[in-house]
């Protein structure tokens, strides 16, 4: 038999409802917060990521599902959101919708991961870019609307880590002291750490070798070095959040493992087994650097695969899948016609009903409309098709009760 690929999974009919739910909840956090949803092609050309998410990431040095197309083109799977996001805001001249321009998305990413506990190699992420604001306020917005999606899922045990990585001028410095703490031990480090030594000593901060991590322990924090603006911009919002009352940790060990982002760096993290469910960041030279006009921006993504495992663990029996409202067991030709009517009349009206589609037995539609949890049940045979009226039965209580065959009147008793 032929399986799914590793890393990948199948979201299955009685887990499907809870995706639906969780997204919905998310969608309707972001529409109130003005963000309007974005759709953007599952591939790019390769080039976008590489500039985008920085030559030197483990997301771009070994995670990307990158091929050849037929025209030997490159073309990347999309391993994350906001480069693609942000490739169609230049392209599509989005700016002229306004500034800030608030954008959301629902899409699947995909990552050659080493597969493990939240770690996919298809993996859906919802996430929202704000484009066009410098201001520290539009952090606070994007880190509140982050909040709000745990508040609302009544998802317990989550909480905010923040820091600054600073800009491109205070990033010089630090890069130079980093350097200068990793030097003495240069030799011992992975490969793909080396080759980051030079162009990007930050990213060597996110390897997962565990003997790379071990040299890393001690290492400088980016704090220390930011310049007075990314100092201001920081303290603005830790100023803010504590106004509001949130909770917040500052942990400057978030690096993030992309490469847009600028100041401020944050994640939500799960107590509970200490995975990330959501994160993200300032991004002001991304635009540019895809080639676009000098403009900031900040959002987030979260993992939706993360999220819907722990909403399960707190909150498993609060939404159940839909029910089934109505069964229309029928035998005969007349009946089949009637009942083929009616469901989708009443379909039409908002109800969730069904009938019989395979020409079996009556015993075996009972048998069907019990398995599924019909609340109601309606038989239609020759009789009741020439009187036309019918029993209807509430399958919780037992009690049955006559019903003219029409629509309307079938909605108002169900209703
Ligand atoms: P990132 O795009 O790496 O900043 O990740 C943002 C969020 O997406 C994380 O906080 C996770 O919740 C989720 N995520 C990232 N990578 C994976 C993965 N391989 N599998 C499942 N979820 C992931």
């Amino acid at each position: 038999m032929i399986q799914k690929p590793k890393g990948t999974r199948d979201i299955l009919p009685g887990e499907s409802y809870k995706w639906q739910y969780i997204e919905n909840t998310i969608k309707e956090i972001l529409e109130n917060n003005g963000m309007k949803e974005i759709r953007v092609p599952a591939f790019e050309y390769t080039e976008l990521f590489q500039r985008g998410v920085g030559e030197t990431t483990d997301v771009v040095q070994k995670e990307m599902y990158t091929f050849l197309d037929k025209a030997d083109r490159s073309i990347t799977l999309r391993p994350e959101g906001t480069a693609g996001v942000v490739r169609s805001y230049i392209e599509n001249g989005l700016s002229n919708l306004g500034s800030p321009l608030k954008l959301w998305y629902n899409m699947p990413m995909y990552r050659y991961e080493n597969v493990q506990k939240g770690r996919y190699r298809e993996f859906r992420q919802i996430g929202t870019e704000v484009i066009g604001s410098e201001s520290y306020l539009a952090d606070v917005e994007v880190i509140l609307a982050g909040k709000a999606i745990f508040d609302k899922l009544e998802i317990p045990n989550i909480k905010l880590n923040i820091n600054s990585i600073g800009c491109p001028v205070c990033r010089k410095k630090y890069q130079e002291a980093l350097r200068d703490f990793l030097r003495p031990n240069f030799d011992k480090y992975c490969d793909t750490c080396k080759t980051r030594f030079e162009k990007n000593p930050l990213r060597i901060l996110d390897c997962k070798e565990e003997k790379c991590k071990k040299m890393n322990v001690g290492a400088p924090v980016i704090l220390d070095f930011l310049c007075d603006e990314c100092k201001t911009h920081f303290e603005n919002i830790k100023k803010t959040l504590e106004e509001l009352g949130i909770d917040y940790q500052i942990d400057s060990s978030i690096v993030r493992g992309l490469d847009y982002y600028t100041k401020t760096v944050f994640e939500f993290i799960s107590e509970d087994d200490g995975l990330a469910v959501l994160g993200g960041g300032r991004y002001d030279g991304l635009v540019k650097e895809v080639g676009g006009q000098n403009t900031p921006a900040v959002g987030f993504a979260t993992g939706l695969d993360r999220i819907v495992e722990v909403f399960d663990k707190y909150n498993k029996d609060k939404i159940k899948n839909l029910n089934m409202k109505l069964y229309i067991a029928n035998i005969g030709d007349r009946a089949e016609i009637i009942a083929t009517k009616i469901a989708y009349e009443l379909r039409a009206l908002g109800i969730y009903v069904e009938k019989d589609i395979c020409s079996r037995s009556i015993n075996a539609q009972f048998k069907y409309a019990n398995k599924k949890n019909a609340e109601y049940v309606l038989t239609i045979g020759d009789t009741e098709v020439e009187e036309n009226k019918a029993k209807i039965k509430n399958m919780n209580t037992g009690i049955e009760e006559e019903i003219n065959l029409n629509t309307e009147e079938i909605y108002k008793y169900l209703s």
